[in-house]
């Protein structure tokens, strides 16, 4: 249930955002501003504040759901386990690389405002692939509607231009959607947990939120079915443990479960 409904918040969303880098910007503009670096630049207080409270009671939602370079891994995992079996293994957290991206952002925000931390903001980065792959592929959907209407004598649609931007930021967005698409494939939210610094800064909020992804050790019977499906490679059967500062809340670990021995609940009070 839990992962149904975050797959269908998340494509839902996901159309949304690309509707909205095709041009709809218009009626769409409101989705740009609940953005993490996005507010940051406009120093939007309310929507950081807001984030970093949700992610300290119920985890990283906004990487399940919001952030379309998110669903963007999500989507190349699930072809991936279309044609092949794919499982994980739990993973040590890398605070260092994860550090070491949130201060590389904040310098190159500082250095040089909006468009070099852009380079690191995950919704930028889908942005730019977004704009320069799909852009092309829309207005060829769109010409070839329009071509098939007006052999009809429907003269209804305009033609739309086809031409592509620099071929040098072209093949950037490009190259680094496709990299970020293959490293989905090979490891799952991989660079949600290395390289993002939004991911790293989300984390930090998320080391012990309220309500927790928790194994029942008395209910376990360390099958492994929730660490082999965790694509964040944060779930530890051993030590009966997830790492809440990587776990980007998909839910496929409680759909795994046989004895529904992991559940997302209120955390234990410390003894
Ligand atoms: S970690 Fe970064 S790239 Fe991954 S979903 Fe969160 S914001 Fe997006
Ligand atoms: S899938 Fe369930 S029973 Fe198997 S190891 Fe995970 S929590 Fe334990
Ligand atoms: S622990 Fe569960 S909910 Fe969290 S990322 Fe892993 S599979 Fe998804």
């Amino acid at each position: 249930m839990l992962k149904t409904l975050r797959i269908v918040c998340a494509v839902a969303l996901f159309t949304a955002f690309n509707l909205f880098f095709l041009g709809f910007a218009d009626c769409l503009g409101a989705l740009a501003r609940v953005q993490m670096v996005p507010a940051l630049i406009a120093l939007n207080v309310a929507v950081f504040a807001l984030w970093g409270v949700a992610t300290a009671l119920f985890g990283r939602l906004y990487c399940a759901c919001v952030c379309p370079l998110g669903v963007l891994q999500d989507a190349a995992l699930w072809v991936r386990r279309r044609f092949v079996k794919t499982s994980f293994a739990a993973r040590p957290t890398r605070w260092c690389l994860r550090g070491a991206s949130l201060a590389a952002c904040v310098a190159l925000f500082l250095a040089g405002g909006a468009l070099l931390a852009g380079l690191l903001d995950p919704y930028a980065t889908y942005g730019r692939f977004a704009s320069s792959a799909l852009e092309p592929v829309a207005a060829w959907l769109a010409n070839l509607v329009g071509g098939a209407l007006a052999a009809n004598g429907h003269e209804c649609m305009i033609r739309q231009e086809m031409a592509l931007r620099g071929a040098c930021a072209f093949a950037f967005a490009v190259s680094v959607g496709i990299a970020v698409i293959a490293c989905a494939m090979w490891k799952g939210r991989l660079v949600c947990n290395t390289v993002c610094p939004v991911g790293a800064l989300l984390g930090a909020c998320a080391v012990r939120p309220l309500v927790q992804v928790r194994i029942d050790a008395d209910a376990c019977v360390k099958c492994g079915m929730c660490e082999r499906a965790c694509r964040a490679q944060c779930v530890d059967v051993e030590k009966g443990a997830v790492d809440q500062s990587r776990c980007v809340r998909c839910f496929e670990c409680i759909s795994a479960c046989r004895k529904g021995a992991i559940s997302w609940t209120a955390r234990k009070a410390r003894k």
